[in-house]
């Protein structure tokens, strides 16, 4: 098994107001001097000769990359890490790709594309800021399909303002009838700082309640309509989960290039200072450790209960011992009571009512181990 890699492209051409992933504004030479920051940060892991058998381009907006540069990075990461069989994925926006640059990035080795599409009513992706319709978002999807991908996901937002539940199903419906394979639904959070950071803002989204049965009906009718839930908010045809991803959710290593991208290897948790023009004066010189040998058995309850199959309490007996598991048992079985949890055999696991209230739950079962 291999590492993933995560290479961050923190360029947009404007920030969408609820957005506080790390980006700057869009500037072509910005992205040529980055690219050379990016490729000389990743031949320093050469000497680790580490396996990797997924590759993430998220931003930002990787699709304002052009595909040489793209090809550029890929070269990087073939010369110095041992790829093998990989999944790489692209985050795009619908907006900046076409047909002629998505045959290009396909022949770049990208075999996974993820749009931001968010939603199917253009009064809601205006609120968002987004510079695409719902027409331009399903072309790109049909043109990645041309272009000879076929792993493509896309997300949807819920909660937005003036989404009611008909028109979040008119949503999920459409973007269901796409020929995608994967779907990320997630609930709009206002986050700190941002310019939705304010009461009108708040007032005007879908309060918690609304919220919660959003959520519900999103897993109940994507199921209906063959995506399975295999994770909080990611659901699959065909088993088509997102290997990357998957990795973080499973504990395994991971590598991230570029401003305040993460990883975790080599027993370390670290991350790269927020600022791209010390990123490119000196890549290898970002690094702040934010964990050293984190707590596997925290580590493990907490990204394990967020997928479906939920935990092992053999896992857990073994990595922090039979009083542990024993009272994290007695505790699900209270939750599966009020259905919060499924236990069977082996294995916990939360259900989509569980999920809603997961922080708690896994709060709960950790209090059991202090
Ligand atoms: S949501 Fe995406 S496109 Fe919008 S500002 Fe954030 S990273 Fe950029």
């Amino acid at each position: 098994m291999g590492a993933g890699i995560y290479i961050h492209i923190p360029f947009c051409i404007r920030k969408c107001p609820y957005c506080d992933f790390y980006s700057v504004l869009y500037e072509k030479k910005l992205t040529d001097d980055y690219v050379k920051a990016l490729c000389c940060h990743i031949k320093a892991y050469r000497e680790y000769g580490v396996k990797a058998d997924t590759i993430y381009f998220g931003g930002g907006t990787p699709s304002l990359l052009k595909p040489k540069q793209i090809d550029k990075i890929l070269s990087g990461l073939n010369g110095n890490f041992n790829v093998k069989d990989a999944e790489i994925t692209l985050e795009a926006n619908p907006s900046s790709v076409d047909y002629e640059k998505l045959c290009e990035y396909r022949k770049t080795g990208i075999n996974r594309i993820s749009f931001g599409v968010q939603s199917a009513d253009n009064r809601q992706l205006r609120f968002l800021g987004r510079l695409h319709d719902f027409d331009s978002a399903s072309r790109a999807v049909y043109d990645a399909q041309r272009a000879g991908f076929d792993d493509i996901s896309c997300d949807i937002m819920l909660g937005l303002s003036g989404q009611d539940m008909n028109s979040l199903n008119v949503t999920i419906d459409r973007i269901a009838s796409l020929p995608i394979k994967h779907i990320s639904a997630y609930m709009l959070k206002i986050e700190e700082g941002t310019a939705f950071d304010n009461d009108v803002v708040r007032r005007s989204i879908a309060d918690e309640d609304l919220q919660c049965d959003m959520y519900l009906n999103t897993v109940e009718r994507l199921d209906r309509l063959g995506f399975e839930q295999y994770e909080i908010s990611n659901f699959a045809k065909e088993k088509r989960y997102s290997r990357h991803n998957m990795k973080y959710w499973q504990g395994e290593e991971y590598i991230g290039f570029g401003p305040a991208a993460h990883s975790y290897f080599n027993g370390q948790r670290f991350c790269s200072l927020s600022d791209i023009m010390k990123y490119i004066e000196n890549p290898l010189d970002t690094k702040i450790i934010t964990e050293n040998n984190p707590d596997k058995t925290e580590e493990y309850i907490m990204l394990s209960l967020r997928l479906k199959r939920g935990i092992s309490l053999k896992k857990v007996c073994e990595l922090g011992g039979e009083e542990l598991m024993e009272c994290i048992k007695n505790k699900a079985e209270i939750y599966s009571q009020n259905r919060l949890c499924v236990i069977e055999n082996d294995r916990i696991s939360l259900t989509p009512k569980g999920f809603l209230v997961s922080n708690s739950i896994i709060a709960s079962f950790l209090e059991s181990g202090s």
